[in-house]
């Protein structure tokens, strides 16, 4: 199971939360939203992406389980 996450830039204000819970993951872009830097979740930083998720303030980061990638 290969664990994927997005930003939703259009929702995403800029935080920065998610780049300090994981900076080698997030990236602020410089038009103020957060962009994603890998295509793939190693399973080491999965725990660090659902706190992330959690607790982004608005909500921009989605998570999805791709069963089909083994
Ligand atoms: S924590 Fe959420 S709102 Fe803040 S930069 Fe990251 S994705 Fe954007």
């Amino acid at each position: 199971m290969t664990m994927k996450v997005q930003v939703n830039p259009d929702i995403c204000a800029g935080f920065g939360i998610c780049t300090g819970i994981a900076p080698e993951i997030f990236e602020l872009h410089d038009d103020g939203y957060a962009v994603v830097l890998v295509s793939e979740v190693a399973p080491a930083d999965e725990d660090a992406m659902r706190r992330a998720e959690s607790q982004c303030p608005a909500r921009a980061i989605s998570l999805s389980e791709d069963a089909s990638v083994a």
